[in-house]
């Protein structure tokens, strides 16, 4: 049954949508506005404003002037209590948070409340905990200033980078954001986020949030546009000193060229073609917990997903027919029905782009272990499906299409399922399911991926490094080194004598 939509998401709907610059919502220019729309319904639910080139300068102008500003020299354990009510005040409004990107996305409430809501408030926390663990070094050095007899001693100051332009995805809307947001705020800088296009909801509703814990004017500035327009306008701008992407390998070229071009530090959060490799030795317990793990998890889109799957030929009919018929099993509904298992997917273009896939996998000869069933007649729906008989050239087995859908090989032995692991563009994450320790080390240093889980997957933590190799991306988000992203390092010597 679908829930009844939380009150405050109602009016929050009601209420015209405004982009948010320097601590106020703001009437924009434009006239031009985005609608959006429900995925299980095809039915549109709000607009919000597509603003331009000028809306993004106000935006970065604002976060210039507060990063200028008293933002500058507030001390670290305030920027700590400011994430910490930040994170209190999501957690608080949890559950509206959850609806509305469920009804946004169209992902499972179940997931929204997991991770867009739940990781989220642990991210924040964890982020919290980093603003007064930033620190330098110091060292004696050997360099000679005059006067002769002088010494000279360094010590590097761990500063912010300056104003952080962000542009993320639709799949995980919020827990993106929240990704940029707390990084951001526990380093001392502050930024403009322009969510997608197609889910900017949970993002101007977080807007709130941070009016309401006293985040100061102009830290965080969020303002909706289309990629091509109010994307491009902030990854050009001038007064950006640090873009963070995340997004396909195809935008991520073009942005990154344009950080380039104006020196900016940026880190590019891209697409994958993650392998999944299953031993015959992983063992039953695996095997359950493989089943469980739910491979179609939001609707395959996840720039981590198991898209393909690789099993060792002693196991590979039994286990090909046992997730064909799990993934043929699970039922069809909204993502606000909790006993739903298979959502619609984002977009009707990302629907229709997925089944153009699938057509022309179809039509070169893959062989269909799930996913051929009858599909519910509204929303963006596609059947969770497994493709065998794989060839090497085939397109489903290179590109990336975020969907439900996952490809099948076998394989003989461990070096046949390393090189096909890692044969790829992309490197962002993979998995062994195994009971060998042996083979457990040797893959998990072989595989070229950012990120490798054994006997899991899909599961990412605060404090845990992610990024990927070679085309799924520069650079890492979480812990430390996602910290380090968000800092410049300044040298000062002194000389003495
Ligand atoms: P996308 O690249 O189409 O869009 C991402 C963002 O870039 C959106 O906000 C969009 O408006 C903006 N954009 C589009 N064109 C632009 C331009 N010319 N200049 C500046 N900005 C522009 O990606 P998507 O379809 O929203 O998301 C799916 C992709 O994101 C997949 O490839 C997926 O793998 C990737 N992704 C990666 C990670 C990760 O952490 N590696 C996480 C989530 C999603």
């Amino acid at each position: 049954m679908i829930l009844d939509l939380h009150d405050g998401i109602r009016d929050f709907l009601r209420a015209p949508l405004r982009v948010f610059i320097d601590g106020r919502f703001r009437d924009t220019a434009v006239d031009d506005a985005i609608e959006v729309f429900d995925p299980s319904t095809g039915r549109p639910i709000a607009a919000v404003p597509a603003v331009g080139a000028e809306q993004i300068d106000e935006a970065v102008q604002a976060a210039r002037r507060a990063l200028d500003g008293p933002w500058r020299d507030i001390r670290p354990a305030d920027r700590e209590r400011l994430i910490q009510r930040l994170a209190d005040a999501l957690e608080a409004d949890g559950e509206a948070f959850a609806q509305l990107e469920s009804l946004n996305n169209g992902k499972s409430i179940g997931i929204a409340r997991a991770i867009e809501v739940g990781a989220s408030v642990d991210y924040l926390r964890y982020m919290a905990g980093w603003a007064t663990k930033i620190e330098g070094h110091t060292f004696d050095t050997s360099a000679q200033a005059p006067p002769a007899g002088s010494r000279t001693m360094t010590y590097t100051l761990r500063q912010p980078v300056g104003v952080v332009g962000a542009i993320i995805p639709w799949n995980f809307p919020l827990s993106m954001l929240v990704w940029k947001i707390a990084p951001t705020l526990a380093t001392g800088c502050t930024i403009v986020v322009k969510p997608s296009e197609e889910t900017p909801l949970t993002a101007l509703r977080f807007a709130r949030l941070c009016q309401q814990v006293g985040i100061p004017d102009g830290v965080v500035n969020i303002v909706t546009g289309y990629g091509h327009t109010a994307g491009d306008a902030l990854a050009r701008h001038p007064g950006i000193d640090k873009i963070a992407f995340t997004g396909s390998t195809e935008v991520g070229k073009l942005v990154g060229h344009h950080a380039v071009e104006g020196m900016k530090r940026f880190t590019l959060e891209l697409g994958g073609k993650s392998p999944m490799l299953l031993f015959a030795d992983m063992g039953a317990q695996q095997q359950q917990l493989l089943a469980r793990l739910g491979l179609f998890f939001n609707q395959g889109q996840v720039c981590t997903a198991a898209t393909r799957v690789l099993i060792q030929r002693k196991i590979h009919d039994e286990m090909l027919d046992a997730l064909g018929k799990v993934a043929d099993s699970l039922a069809f509904g909204p993502g606000l029905d909790p006993a739903s298992e298979v959502n619609p997917v984002v977009s009707a273009r990302q629907r229709d782009r997925v089944q153009g896939f699938l057509q022309r996998a179809d039509a070169a000869g893959a062989t269909f272990a799930s996913g051929r069933r009858d599909l519910p007649g509204d929303g963006y729906y596609v059947a969770p499906t497994l493709l065998s008989g794989i060839r090497p050239d085939m397109e489903v087995l290179r590109e990336e299409i975020f969907g439900p859908v996952i490809v099948t090989m076998p394989f003989d032995d461990e070096e046949e399922a390393l090189a096909l692991a890692n044969d790829t563009p992309y490197g962002l994450a993979a998995s062994i399911w195994t009971t060998d320790l042996d083979r457990t080390m040797r893959l998990t240093r072989q595989l070229r991926a950012g990120t490798v889980w054994v006997n899991t997957h899909n599961v990412l933590d605060a404090a845990m490094p992610f990024g990927g190799m070679k085309q799924s991306g520069i650079g890492r988000e979480h812990g430390r080194e996602g910290i380090e992203h968000y800092l410049e390092t300044k040298s000062v010597m002194i000389r003495y004598g």
